[in-house]
């Protein structure tokens, strides 16, 4: 199943891309639930977490140095860092991403 996020990358979907390398990208979230509110996204469809193995952890590494980066530009004086893995846990969107929430309401989500 082509995600939303996978239409973004391949520029299929217009969106505002703030960074990008060889293994993800970071966009705006399109429903902010903090002033900054920013979504880190591998290139590569794995569902979520749960689907990561062994050979995704320099990956995964990648995803939280961007996650530091983003965070040293758009973070202010601290932010979060979430990942929602399943439905049952609020993910809706069956790609992984990390959620850099930051701001005022950055416990809300
Ligand atoms: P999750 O609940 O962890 O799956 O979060 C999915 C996030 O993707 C939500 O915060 C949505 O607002 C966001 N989202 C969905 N479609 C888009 C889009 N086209 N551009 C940016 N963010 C989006």
């Amino acid at each position: 199943m082509t995600t939303v996020f996978e239409k973004i990358a391949n520029r299929e979907i217009p969106s505002d891309i703030i960074h990008e390398d060889d293994l993800c990208f970071v966009i705006w979230d399109i429903a902010p639930k903090a002033p900054v509110h920013l979504l880190i996204i591998p290139r590569k469809p794995l569902e979520n977490l749960m689907a990561a193995t062994e050979g995704d952890v320099s990956l995964l590494g990648h995803l939280l140095w961007i996650a530091h980066k983003m965070g040293e530009k758009y973070g202010e004086n601290g932010y979060r860092v979430v990942i929602n893995n399943g439905k049952s846990a609020g993910q809706i969107v069956p790609h992984m991403h990390m959620h850099l929430l930051a701001g005022n309401d950055a416990n809300e989500l």
